[in-house]
């Protein structure tokens, strides 16, 4: 278990780093690579296509996860013949998504191979986080995970159809400072996402059955997929920085409490689209009247504005019991699904200690021990970019089926 607050776990998170951390974090071991081999190979009728989308999708996920590949490599690790490749590694050249990255000298006889690699830095996800109260961020992402471009819009007093248009004119924004490929267009949003990107529920832009995703493609004429903010934040933190695991619970306490999980690295995204949603479990019956209407919720015992206004009028020591009580409702969900990683992000100032330490107590005092023993929670300063790597993840999984 890493200490909490750790002061490297600061200073390694930020996005510059995920280019270094990429490769290592997405190598494909054994197993992986045998699913890639188990898809269709055989040829004939209206299969044809879907064969060759599929051994597309297995040579960009291995130039994705290994790095730069000679062709005979890539035949050797797909499992897929010379030629074969050969006239995959033409067409996604020919796209404009991978090329040469140069000779390299053969071990053994023969002539030197060329290489052949993602055009990483050619290729960009535009990438929007939804989540700030007072502006939406964008980021043009290149698919190592580096932000690259970034533009923001304030949204003060924008609601429903006119928080669109700005969602929209971000985007056009953010088109105009890229000469890059774009690949998609990833957006976290705030509230109930559904499977197509609609925005089933979202409160705080006053959204209801927003079809988000299917609005930005007829508008811009480019893929675009949406997610719930913490979900993507999870996966920002998933699959750009290491360490975090496939399976893990990831708590943000900004606006609102929020949860994801993460099962195999991917978000459950639940039955009605709420998996996550725990800010109004009842945690402190008789408490403070909270806006749902009942009193005592876990969003008013930690939730960031009401945690710095505790800060403010009681001090430091309002903070420790409070990261006990989201530590101790933590705990059932870790326990029922067995889950080794906890990882609580929020303002800096909010989450450090005292609260850090009451996070783990809390946990500790309701899992037993050898499983606590296992567990490693992190409690750590949020970042508005763990979204938007999200966000850029999600596309980069949907266009490019590289995760
Ligand atoms: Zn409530």
């Amino acid at each position: 278990m890493s200490a909490p607050g750790e002061q490297d776990e600061v200073a390694g998170r930020r996005p510059g780093d995920a280019r270094s951390r990429l490769s290592g974090l997405l190598s494909l071991d054994s197993e992986e690579l045998q699913a890639l081999r188990r898809g269709p190979q055989q040829l004939g009728g209206a299969a044809h296509r879907n064969t060759r989308r599929h051994n597309l999708s297995v040579i960009r996920r291995l130039l994705f996860g290994k790095g730069p590949q000679t062709r005979p490599e890539l035949a050797r690790l797909s499992g897929l013949s010379l030629p074969t490749v050969g006239a995959l590694v033409a067409e996604l050249i020919e796209s404009g998504l991978v090329h040469d990255a140069g000779i390299v000298a053969e071990s053994r006889v023969g002539k030197p191979a060329s290489r052949v690699a993602l055009d990483t830095t050619g290729n960009v996800s535009i990438a929007l986080n939804l989540t700030q109260p007072d502006r939406f961020i964008g980021a043009v992402v290149d698919l190592d995970g580096a932000v690259v471009e970034r533009a923001e819009l304030g949204i003060e007093g924008l609601y429903e159809d006119a928080a669109l248009e700005r969602v929209v004119e971000l985007v056009e924004l953010l088109l105009q400072r890229t000469t890059a490929r774009v690949v998609g267009i990833g957006v976290a949003s705030p509230g109930l996402v559904d499977e197509s990107g609609q925005v089933r529920f979202g409160d705080r832009l006053r959204w209801q059955e927003m079809p988000l995703a299917e609005e930005l493609r007829a508008r811009t004429g480019i893929p675009a997929a949406v997610g719930n903010d913490v979900n993507l934040l999870a996966l920002g933190l998933g699959r750009f920085r290491n360490g975090s695991g496939r399976d893990a619970i990831v708590i943000a306490l900004d606006n609102g409490v929020g949860g994801a999980v993460l099962e195999g690295g991917d978000p459950v995204l639940g039955e009605q689209f709420a998996a996550g949603e725990i800010g109004h479990i009842t945690v402190d019956p008789g408490g403070e009247l909270c806006r749902c209407g009942d009193r005592g919720c876990l969003d008013m015992v930690v939730g960031a504005p009401h945690l710095q206004r505790r800060l403010d009028t009681e001090g430091e020591s309002a903070l420790e019991p409070a990261g006990r009580i989201l530590g101790e409702t933590i705990a059932p969900i870790a326990i029922m699904l067995n889950i080794n990683v906890v990882v609580v992000v929020g303002p800096e100032q909010l989450v450090a200690e005292p609260f850090a330490a009451g996070v783990v107590d809390g946990i500790r005092s309701r899992v037993r021990p050898p499983v606590f023993d296992g567990m490693r929670i992190e409690v750590e300063p949020n970042d508005p970019d763990f979204e938007l790597l999200g966000a850029a993840s999600l596309i980069m999984e949907s266009e490019l089926g590289v995760f």
